[in-house]
């Protein structure tokens, strides 16, 4: 604020209509929930993707330092966050119902947990899991090469390769 305070008038609104623009452009991906100007994302629309993996990650920021890596040509699913019931987060504020749709109505062969390695990412994963497990479908985990505790999003590019790379079954 302090900042818009001592710009020029014109500059200010200038930033303003941008924002405006950014606030009426940018919306959810209808299948994955990735930030796109469009209906479906650029992710969900290009045709060189192994469509029958979903990678799972907790949010946005999650898919990009995921496909810095350029290693991942799957589709993805952007849950919104992680289950978190001391903060009151419950498997029904993220789009679990949705993932499980999908899982359903794709041809689906793999779904590559990549919730972050905390305690709560964990147990997100875990859950999840649960889910999917009966409907026939592998589902892995990203190697422990991230340590515990960590978040996918500030992780070296050759630490989250080493996870993608040697992902396990998630029992
Ligand atoms: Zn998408």
């Amino acid at each position: 604020a302090l900042h818009i305070l001592k710009t020029e008038k014109q500059q200010a609104l200038a930033l303003a209509d941008a924002i405006t623009k950014l606030k009426s452009t940018v919306r959810q991906c209808r299948q994955c929930h990735n930030l796109s100007e469009t209906d479906l994302c650029s992710i969900c629309t290009d045709t060189r993707r192994d469509k029958s993996i979903i990678c799972v990650v907790e949010q946005f920021k999650d898919l990009i330092a995921l496909e810095k890596t350029g290693l991942c040509k799957w589709l993805y699913h952007v849950l919104g966050g992680r289950i978190a019931p001391l903060e009151g987060i419950e498997p029904q504020d993220l789009t679990i119902d949705h993932l499980i749709s999908r899982i359903r109505s794709e041809k689906v062969s793999e779904v590559v947990m990549a919730t972050n390695p905390t305690v709560e990412g964990d147990g997100t994963a875990l859950y999840i899991s649960s889910l999917i497990k009966p409907l026939g479908v592998k589902v892995t985990r990203l190697a422990r090469g991230l340590p515990g505790g960590s978040q996918i999003e500030f992780a070296s590019g050759a630490i989250l390769t080493d996870a993608i790379l040697g992902r396990n079954p998630l029992e």
